[in-house]
């Protein structure tokens, strides 16, 4: 018998995963299953998945991502693994000037007074999955959903628990693709992509400092890429914080292969001192980075989320904070749906959906694409340009709040 839900998600990670709790937060009476062909791990177990998402990165969330986790009941648990971002400090290097972006004090006993919090993605991962192990979705897993044919009603997906097993089958009224940048369903489904090269690695790391980092996170230009150190908790009263430092692909491959003290040295030479000595670091992991953009994002009995839709440059901290904000109205949308009468998979839902998100999308996927090459550049102008926009985000409060209001992920 083939098994039927309102709602299938393919992809468990951080999109999918998301999607499923707020699908079961704000519509509980639409069924939902997610299809994820890792295993997971056992609820309340305290180790991560051993998905993409919830690897060895750090993530900056948004302000407005903690408030909608805190809409989902999950900020009491997600506060003892957050060090909340109290400023950023951006700099240009080889120049004394910078800028600072604070969020706004008056409103400090809300989320709309934070700039965000950077939270493990290792710590994250638990969390999300032991909320889901408290709802009603279906959490299908191991499973490798091998083909999808979309039908008049919604989807049909084929999937197998292991390599070499039996075929099942399972009917949605609406299929949502979480599966990740490079999506073999999309491109199953003749889903065209965008794709920008940037010919560019971020090398990611946790580093030791000598002081304390007092909630900074630094954003510093350097001609050869940007680089972020952003605020970590504590760990055995160790100070630490997340690296992310993009270059080129080959400098990357030969700056990830440097041995521990060489790599400290190194980095120290590229970031400088603002954040004071750094005294360690752990294991560098190389991501290469694109910009990539699929051509369509909803049909009827269909929509795509997370990296699969928008897969973007990390400098700005913007990817999961975007497709948090996507899948949220997401949610509502086909709660006001249900509420009317209308099937999940229905085209004028997706539409109005659609409608919804896509200034956001262009101003964020736009913000992404064009900081680091503005930044990278060695040109007169675009150093002219960034100096101006430095000092422009250090003077002129209307456009300093306008840039915290993006990075903070409000008011869009
Ligand atoms: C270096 C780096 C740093 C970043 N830092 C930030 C940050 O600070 N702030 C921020 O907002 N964003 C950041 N991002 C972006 C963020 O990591 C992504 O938005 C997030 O990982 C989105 O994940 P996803 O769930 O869409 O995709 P994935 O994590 O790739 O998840 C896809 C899932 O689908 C599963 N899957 C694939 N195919 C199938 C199939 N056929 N059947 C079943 N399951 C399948 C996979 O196993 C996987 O678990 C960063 C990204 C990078 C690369």
């Amino acid at each position: 018998m083939v098994k039927t839900v309102d709602i299938a998600i393919v992809g468990g990670g951080m999109a999918g995963a998301s999607l499923a709790l707020l699908l079961q937060k704000f519509c509980p009476q639409l069924s939902v299953a997610l299809l994820e062909r890792q295993p997971l791990p056992l609820p309340t177990a305290g180790t991560a998945p051993q998905l993409p998402s919830f690897d060895t990165r750090a993530t900056a969330v948004a302000a407005g991502s903690l408030q909608i986790f805190s809409e989902l009941g999950l900020w009491p648990r997600l506060r003892d693994y957050c060090a909340p971002i109290e400023r950023v400090q951006v700099s240009d290097r080889g120049r004394g000037l910078g800028a600072i972006l604070e969020a706004d004090p008056r409103k400090r006993a809300s989320f709309a007074g934070m700039l965000g919090a950077v939270i493990e993605n290792a710590a994250l991962g638990p969390v999300l999955y032991d909320a889901l192990a408290q709802t009603d979705a279906q959490l299908l897993a191991p499973a490798q959903v091998r083909a999808v044919t979309m039908e008049s009603g919604g989807a049909q997906l084929s999937w197998r628990a292991e390599e070499g097993g039996s075929e099942r089958t399972l009917q949605a009224g609406l299929l949502v693709v979480a599966d990740g940048v490079d999506s073999p369903l999309c491109h199953q489904l003749n889903i065209g992509v965008q794709r920008v090269e940037y010919r560019q690695r971020a090398l990611i790391t946790t580093v030791g400092l000598q002081r304390d980092h007092g909630g900074v996170a630094y954003e510093r230009f350097t001609e050869r890429g940007p680089m972020a150190l952003l605020p970590l908790p504590r760990r055995d009263g160790q100070h630490r914080v997340a690296l992310v430092w993009t270059c080129a692909d080959e400098e990357a491959e030969q700056i990830a292969s440097l041995e521990a003290g060489a790599f400290v040295e190194r980095l120290q030479r590229a970031f400088g001192w603002r954040a004071g000595r750094i005294l360690r670091a752990g294991k560098v992991h190389s991501y290469p980075l694109s910009l990539s953009l699929a051509e369509e994002q909803w049909r009827r009995g269909l929509v795509l989320v997370g990296n699969c839709a928008h897969f973007l440059h990390p400098v700005a901290g913007q990817g999961f904070n975007l497709t948090l904000r996507d899948c949220h109205a997401l949610a509502l949308t086909l709660a006001r749906g249900c509420a009317a009468g209308a099937p999940p998979g229905e085209l004028d839902l997706l539409q109005e959906y659609g409608r919804e998100r896509r200034l956001d999308q262009q101003l964020t996927i736009g913000f992404s694409d064009r900081v680091p090459s503005l930044f990278a550049s060695g040109s007169l102008w675009a150093r002219g340009l960034r100096q101006a926009g430095l000092l422009g985000l250090t003077l002129a409060p209307p456009l300093r709040a306008g840039f915290v209001g993006q990075a903070a992920g409000f008011g869009l």
